[in-house]
């Protein structure tokens, strides 16, 4: 049994969570990413990914997920220690002693008793997922500015025909200077063990402990093996909770065919990411033709048997200059479609920090947030608006007011507004891109960096 009706978050872990350990969280046993393209794993999207050995997995399937390093960070967390790379989670419940940190919320969805047995198993033993995201590889037709070459092919052609992005000061991890080989360590065509090691996984235990896998990518829909796993779905009978994030940019036969498949699987959440309007979100996501991923959107509400669909919004600093165009578009389609179709997250842009919407000035920001209130004020009691949906941007229109800096004082703003102006003269390269002309609001300030 999972958190009880009216249950506070913090009774929950009161009740379930803390007599365990203080530091024990249900993902580290249940829950993983895995990119099956550079064999890296982690267990939630806020630890560093890391190796998973080739040796181990030839020997067994489940070490894509049950890696020496989850199980002694599993051992740390039976005894109450704090594994380092769940920092994200440390430094929330240091602020102060009852802040509901992620692992609360990455524990709830499980059954009290799995969670027991989590924590009395011996740390050494294997343990089947019941929520997984995978990647097969990184192939994409988008290169999102965004994005960087380690989650898309089309990103490592640009730099290969245009060269490594140069003095980005901020961009400490290198995501735009090289092609990021390491992130797919076979070639297509070429048999990939951990994709291997992934089916024979998948049908030995994986698909009877799976409540739901998610498929990203790259765009899922240009790798023959979300074929291969979508015709599983239509020759067996499951309860998995398919899930697939799309840009929903692909060709229309495999858009069809993706829809031919949904009518095959009982339980099918689509994602997709958009943030903005017509020539700026096509700037933004560069490859996407806006107008025909619109009508994908309406092609797939009409015809694919869809039970959950959701935008997921990047928040950058271009995005606001439509958003709440981009939101009027949605809202359309709830009310045409109903309140969960689709539905929509607000995630904060934080890397590359340089396209953070805090990269704007004063008064561009204040006039976003202003448009942004307006919409909130018109619409709040539409009810085809979940409290999710208001609360997150409430969030965000807080956010853009009271947090003017991203880091800690106006120094690092300025570093980050010259990578700004330095980043997107280079993506400018790009055929058809245009920033002064796309963005004219932004114009004055972005020749004046
Ligand atoms: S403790 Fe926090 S960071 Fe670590 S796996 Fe759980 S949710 Fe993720």
């Amino acid at each position: 049994m999972p958190k009880l009706h009216n249950e506070t978050d913090l009774e929950y872990k009161q009740r379930v969570i803390d007599p365990k350990s203080a530091s024990f969280c249900g993902a580290k046993w249940y829950n993983a990413t895995i990119w099956l393209g550079s064999g890296q794993t982690t267990s939630c999207h806020h630890p560093l990914p890391h190796k998973v050995e080739i040796t181990d997995v030839l020997a067994n399937p489940k070490a894509l997920h049950n890696t020496p390093k989850k199980k002694s960070e599993r051992a740390q967390m039976q005894c109450g220690e704090r594994p380092a790379g769940c920092e994200y989670c440390w430094k929330i419940e240091d602020i102060g002693r009852d802040n509901i940190s992620d692992r609360v919320y990455k524990t709830k969805i499980y059954s009290d008793e799995d969670l027991n047995r989590a924590h009395d198993l011996p740390s050494e033993a294997d343990v089947d997922l019941q929520t997984l995201e995978i990647a097969f590889d990184r192939t994409c037709q988008f290169a999102c500015s965004y994005c960087n070459p380690a989650f898309s092919s089309a990103w490592v052609r640009d730099i290969n025909q245009h060269g490594a992005y140069v003095d980005l000061e901020s961009d400490g991890r290198n995501h735009f200077t090289h092609a990021h080989d390491s992130s797919q360590l076979y070639k297509l065509g070429e048999i990939n063990p951990y994709v291997e090691a992934f089916f024979q996984w998948w049908e030995s235990d994986l698909h009877r402990t799976l409540k739901e896998l998610r498929l990203t990518g790259g765009e899922p829909l240009m790798s023959g093996d979300t074929w291969r796993l979508l015709d599983w779905f239509q020759k067996h009978d499951t309860a998995v909770q398919f899930a697939l994030n799309s840009n929903l940019g692909a060709k229309d036969d495999l858009i069809d065919r993706m829809i031919v498949a949904s009518k095959g699987i009982k339980n099918f959440h689509l994602y997709t990411s958009n943030e903005a309007v017509g020539p700026q979100a096509e700037y933004i996501r560069d490859g996407m033709d806006w107008q025909v991923w619109a009508n994908n959107v309406e092609k797939v509400l009409q015809s694919g048997n869809i039970t959950g669909f959701h935008m997921m919004c990047t928040i950058n600093a271009l995005c606001l200059d439509s958003l709440d165009t981009f939101l009027d578009i949605v809202l359309q389609w709830k009310q045409e479609w109903g309140a969960s179709f689709p539905t929509f997250t607000l995630n904060i842009l934080r890397f590359p920090s340089f396209q953070s919407p805090l990269v704007l000035p004063d008064h561009i920001r204040t006039g976003y947030r202003q448009r942004l209130q307006t919409w909130y004020d018109q619409n709040h009691t539409n009810n085809h608006l979940h409290e999710m949906e208001l609360n997150q941007l409430q969030r965000l229109i807080d956010y853009l007011d009271v947090v003017k800096t991203p880091h800690a004082g106006a120094a690092e703003q300025h570093i980050l507004q010259r990578d700004f102006k330095r980043f997107y003269s280079q993506y400018d390269q790009r055929p058809g891109k245009n920033f002064t002309e796309t963005f004219p609001a932004l114009a004055d300030w972005y020749n004046s960096l």
